[in-house]
């Protein structure tokens, strides 16, 4: 049976540090993605929307929470599909599953028909994200994986290679982690991901990699290598 993985790309490196979308960083994403589905690893997709809206932000800025989160979730989808045209112009076959209805442009969120997806050589991109106000990206990357029988989380981030015992960009002496429990990380408070992404994995034993997305090949190294791509990022899971 061919492994199966599930993807996390954050919204900021898909916008390149602006708002909006950097055609040519997915297009690398997309290549390295067709790499992996042509070594035969079946791949699904969360993809973040950072580069467009995060609720909180907008509520800071006056407009309703909940109101801002739809619009965070809206935006991940424009990220689905822009990363959907690149993997089917690099000939991969792919399905955007959204958590919120939206007949004309993605399938809704069936589990069911996701897994049928992957089987058949398919790379599902989810979107949306849970389609509920007060969640992470990256809580329902942990999610997904659960109920997609995943072998692993492989969480891509902007702007750092690994997780670091305190914010590599502002102190020097920040060590690089090669491995951590989700334990440590919430008692240490450590700014991975958020406490509901880290007490989901940790209730549930979902093994992660944590990897940097700035360098190029890192997604193929990540998704074909998975917990055995020894020196890449953070390797985070509880013993
Ligand atoms: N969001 C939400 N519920 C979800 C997923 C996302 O409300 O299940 C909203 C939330 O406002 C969030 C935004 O969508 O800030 C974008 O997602 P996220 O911040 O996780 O993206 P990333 O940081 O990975 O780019």
């Amino acid at each position: 049976m061919s492994r199966r993985v599930l993807l996390k790309l954050s919204g900021e490196a898909f916008g390149g540090g602006e708002v909006g979308v950097d055609t040519s960083i997915i297009r690398r994403f997309a290549g390295e993605i067709h790499e992996a589905v042509a070594a035969g690893v079946q791949v699904c997709i969360v993809i973040g929307g950072g580069n467009f809206f995060r609720g909180e932000e907008l509520s800071q800025a006056g407009i309703d929470r909940n109101r801002g989160d739809y619009m965070g979730m809206l935006g991940t989808v424009m990220n689905c599909l822009a990363l959907q045209d690149f993997l089917e112009q690099e000939g991969v076959p792919t399905r955007v599953q959204t958590a919120i209805a939206m007949g004309q442009v993605a399938e809704p969120y069936i589990p069911l028909k996701a897994d049928r997806h992957m089987e058949k050589g398919r790379v599902v991109i989810f979107g949306a994200g849970a389609g509920m106000p007060y969640f992470s990206t990256d809580t329902v990357s942990i999610q997904r994986a659960l109920e997609m029988n995943c072998e692993c989380v492989l969480m891509g981030k902007n702007g750092v290679d690994a997780v670091y015992d305190s914010d590599p960009r502002k102190n020097p002496d920040a060590k690089r982690l090669s491995e951590l429990t989700y334990t440590d990380a919430l008692v240490n408070n450590l700014a991975v991901m958020d406490a509901a992404a880290l007490s989901l994995g940790r209730t549930n034993h979902v093994s992660m990699r944590v990897f940097g997305l700035d360098t190029p090949g890192n997604i193929t190294k990540a998704l074909v290598g998975g917990l055995e791509a020894k020196g890449l990022g953070t390797l985070v899971h509880e013993k």
